[in-house]
């Protein structure tokens, strides 16, 4: 497909006018526009933002760096004057009446960071199907090209919104166990992530806070210092927005302060490694910023120390809480998760389901995968032997 009918597509997709092809044999072919004004959409980027910043706007429901454009009401696109295109136009109208809901529902976020403030801020943030994020933090690079503050608040948060579908087709959940959207608060200032992750997340700290459970929510400061590039940034949110959703998810509870530490690291270490093969988050109390395990090379590590048979005991790595397990058993729960998962990721997630409501591991593993722990960690040792890299 050329851009201008990928474009062309996108307009009719917004507009509802790609009904199943099915529904449609036996009708007349819809008139589509002509006019070379508006490149045949029917639409125009609106003449207040950057031309190339307005298709950002068709992926989130709320954007407050256009949020208030009287022009465009917030969705980027004005009506084409030179043609009649009422799908397109409807579309527009629902979008405008999107954006202003949209404002209703996150305009807490402004209210909670100014509450109390001499100077009344407005927060740089949108607003997606599952996330609020709010990016007070330069643009980074990107696949080695500068973007805008504003383009990479749009890059990361479509990169939740996959991180999300990864999530629910991996263990096939429903959206509807969510309750609530996932709040992401990125901050460039080490000062406003302090005040930001007290305010947000009950609890001031300069590097990255996460409010776990029934009200999820990360706070971190993402400045050089912390962060090198947009792929440790990214990744760490990965890491840290897996835990929000394991905790999230119906039945919503936080299972890392109890004996499943293996369960809590090991899904979010899986995401990780999911899209880069590398781990390198760890979740301590105290900031440990310069933890690294075999330079997050799970796999191989982890192969290493089963073929030696030096690998942490089951007993050992099923008894700890996030906080306590140590870097081999970080490793080896990624793995036992990475293990599990490959058997049916429904499976675990009806286990996950089951640890959320304080079942022992030992018997939610029995009921749901019918393994005790020793027959879990003999096929477990075998598959990794077969499949795992040896460097
Ligand atoms: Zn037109
Ligand atoms: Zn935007
Ligand atoms: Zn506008
Ligand atoms: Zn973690």
């Amino acid at each position: 497909m050329s851009p201008k009918t990928l474009l062309l597509a996108i307009a009719l997709l917004a507009a509802g006018a790609l009904a199943p092809a099915a529904a449609r044999q036996d009708e007349p072919p819809e008139p589509t526009v002509r006019c070379t004004k508006c490149k045949h959409v029917g639409r125009l980027p609106c003449g207040e933002h950057p031309e190339d910043e307005c298709a950002f706007e068709d992926e989130v429901l709320f954007c407050s760096v256009v949020a208030d454009c009287a022009t465009c009401g917030g969705t980027g696109w004005v009506d084409c004057p030179k043609c009649e295109n009422p799908e397109v136009e409807a579309a527009l109208k629902r979008r405008r009446e999107q954006s202003a809901a949209a404002a209703k529902r996150v305009a807490w976020v402004d209210e909670t960071w100014n509450d109390g403030r001499e100077r009344k801020d407005v927060l740089r943030k949108v607003e997606t199907e599952h996330f609020v994020l709010v990016w007070e933090m330069e643009g980074l690079k990107i696949d080695k090209r500068r973007c805008s503050e504003h383009e990479t608040m749009h890059v990361y948060a479509a990169r939740l919104e996959r991180l999300f579908a990864d999530w629910l087709s991996t263990f096939g959940a429903r959206a509807a166990e969510f309750s609530k959207k996932s709040v992401v608060l990125v901050w460039q200032l080490p000062n406003d992530q302090m005040e930001a992750s007290l305010r947000f997340c009950n609890n001031a700290s300069p590097r990255g806070v996460k409010l776990l459970g029934s009200m999820p929510r990360f706070s971190v400061c993402a400045n050089k210092q912390n962060f090198s590039d947009d792929e440790e940034l990214h990744r760490s949110l990965v890491h840290n927005v897996a835990h929000l959703l394991l905790s999230h998810q119906r039945p919503s509870m936080w299972i890392g302060d109890k004996k499943y530490g293996w369960a809590d690291e090991g899904v979010s270490h899986w995401f990780e490694d999911l899209y880069w093969q590398k781990c390198t988050n760890y979740c301590y109390q105290e900031a440990n910023t310069n933890v690294d395990f075999k330079g997050g090379r799970f796999r191989v590590a982890v192969r290493k120390m089963v073929a030696m048979d030096k690998q942490p005991s089951i007993g050992e790595v099923f008894s700890r809480t996030t906080n306590d397990l140590t870097l081999p058993e970080h490793a080896v729960a990624f793995s036992y998760v990475d293990y599990l998962i490959h058997l049916d990721g429904k499976k675990f997630d009806a286990l996950m389901k089951r640890l959320r409501a304080k079942e022992e591991t030992r018997d939610a593993l029995q009921r749901v995968y019918e393994l005790n722990p020793l027959q879990f960690e003999e096929q477990w040792k075998a598959w990794v032997l077969e499949t795992y890299p040896t460097r």
